[in-house]
């Protein structure tokens, strides 16, 4: 039996369905889901518009009570939910249970936050008046997900949307159907008013086109690539959609050589490698002055060589495989690229073979490469990192600016001052500090500069900005 779409509070069956295929063991087809149709997806937009209006007037308890029940279920069923997230994605069990209990924080956190929707009350400045500024939501959002948090950030964009009272239309990456399918029958079984959310799986080319270009979707998030989101942003801004985009990172981190060893290899390992490099937040290049260079390289090398790369349900895998093949073919052409740029191949950046057939690919390192090389320049989003050699500090600094993206920096370093610098002159959304680049806390906060993101932030209190709009009243005392 195929998993059908959620339209208009009703489980609706297509005619075509998508195979989500493991990548520990493309035998294991973790389900099929079915596409929805034009028709189906122009249903799901309808039932979100008449919904709104009725979902936006809820008391702020109703709507709180409701997300604390999704929460309260993803934490009940957290070690189910991880196995599915660690099948379809190729995530560890470990990272797949983190991902799932911070989903179930999030649903809360927003229960929460419904309850202190901010406003204000101001003086006039004309006598005899008062000004009130409050938040109203902002009618039907269409959600765009991509695949390698396929919990997370469906949570981090449906929590914040539903708290503040907007109606949904959500489309996820096709790799990874299986947890938003999981999250949306929660959701559904919660209780929840037919059309405030809505489900739709299917291309981004088709299904998530069609929410970017129909006037009655007020406002577009999406986190995926560069190249679709720009596309996104054209098009949506072109319609006057208000759109939040979180893209691609080329992130640094900077290894100074005042360094405690042992904390410089395992925050570069975790950032650059762990969840197989595909995040958006990993530390993909190695900014590390000359003096610790040859030490770090010699311990982080050390480091890789006993990592465990196998099947993400296994116990004892470090690293699970790669998500899929195109996804592996675009890592095996950045390993390819560096190497004939000059790069030096430390380790890994192999195809590996493992038991049940997947996309195995040991974890690459490069050294003795420019940040003008293309692999520091292009985001790879696998297991793939290079080293950069640099003399101090401000080279170190300069070097870690230089780049088209800005999501996370990351410094390691003993040094109160030069932490304190780094802090204060990345040009990042978010710096690290002795930290890896990748694991944020949800209820802060998250998204990045230049290329790297677009419009408000997401997550925490900040998410207020994208999920309501402002009116100002003026209102004449009586
Ligand atoms: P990735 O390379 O990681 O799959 P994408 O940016 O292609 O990144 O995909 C992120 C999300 O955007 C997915 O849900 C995908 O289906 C969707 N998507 C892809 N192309 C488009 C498009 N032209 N319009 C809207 N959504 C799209």
């Amino acid at each position: 039996m195929t998993h059908a779409n959620l339209i208009a509070g009703e489980w609706v069956h297509g005619t075509d369905a998508v195979r989500n295929i493991n990548p520990s063991d493309t035998n294991d087809v973790v389900g099929e889901y079915d596409r929805a149709s034009a028709a189906q997806v122009d249903d799901a937009i309808e039932a979100a518009r008449k919904a709104s209006h009725a979902w936006a007037r809820t008391t702020v308890q109703q709507r709180a009570d409701l997300l604390e029940k999704v929460g309260l279920e993803i934490f009940a069923r957290r070690a189910e939910l991880a196995d599915l997230l660690a099948r379809e994605e190729g995530k560890t069990l470990a990272d797949a249970t983190g991902e799932v209990g911070r989903a179930g924080y999030i649903f809360k956190f927003f229960a929460q936050e419904c309850l202190r929707i901010p406003s204000e009350r101001l003086g006039s400045v004309r006598p005899g008046v008062d000004v009130e500024i409050t938040r109203e939501p902002v009618g039907v959002i269409g959600l765009i997900t991509p695949w390698n948090f396929p919990i997370a950030i469906p949570a981090w964009k449906i929590a914040p949307a539903l708290a503040y009272g907007n109606c949904i239309v959500m489309k996820p990456a096709e790799l990874v159907p299986g947890c938003s399918w999981a999250l949306a029958d929660i959701i559904h079984r919660a209780g929840f008013p037919a059309g405030v959310f809505n489900l739709v799986v299917g291309r981004g080319s088709v299904v998530g086109e069609k929410l970017v270009n129909d006037p009655r979707i007020d406002a577009i998030s999406f986190t995926g690539s560069v190249p679709t989101g720009r596309g996104i942003l054209a098009k949506a801004a072109a319609r006057g959609a208000k759109v939040q985009l979180e893209m691609g990172g080329k992130n640094p981190l900077v290894v100074l050589a005042d360094a405690d060893l042992d904390v410089a290899v395992r925050v570069a390992l975790d950032g650059a490698f762990f969840q197989t490099g595909q995040r958006c937040t990993a530390s993909s290049r190695l900014i590390v002055e000359d003096a610790i260079h040859d030490k770090f390289v010699d311990g982080l090398t050390a480091a890789l060589k006993q990592q465990v790369i196998d099947d993400a349900r296994k116990q004892g895998t470090t690293i699970g495989p790669v998500v899929d093949q195109s996804q592996l073919d675009q890592d095996m052409k950045y390993v390819d690229i560096a190497k004939s740029e000059g790069g030096k191949l430390m380790f890994g950046g192999e195809r590996l073979n493992r038991e049940k057939p997947g996309f195995y690919l040991s974890p690459a390192l490069f050294t003795e490469t420019t940040n003008s090389m293309r692999i520091n320049r292009e985001e790879v989003f696998g297991p793939v990192a290079s080293v950069v050699r640099v003399k101090d500090y401000d080279e170190a600094l300069s070097v870690a600016n230089d780049t088209a993206f800005g999501l996370c920096a990351g410094v390691v370093t003993t040094s109160l001052k030069k932490a304190a610098n780094f802090r204060r002159n990345a040009e990042a959304g978010m710096v690290m500090v002795n930290l890896p680049t990748a694991g944020v806390d949800y209820h802060v906060p998250f998204g990045g500069r230049k290329g790297s993101s677009y419009g408000s932030r997401e997550q925490g209190r900040h998410a207020v900005e994208f999920y309501t709009q402002v009116k100002t009243a003026y209102v004449m005392q009586s």
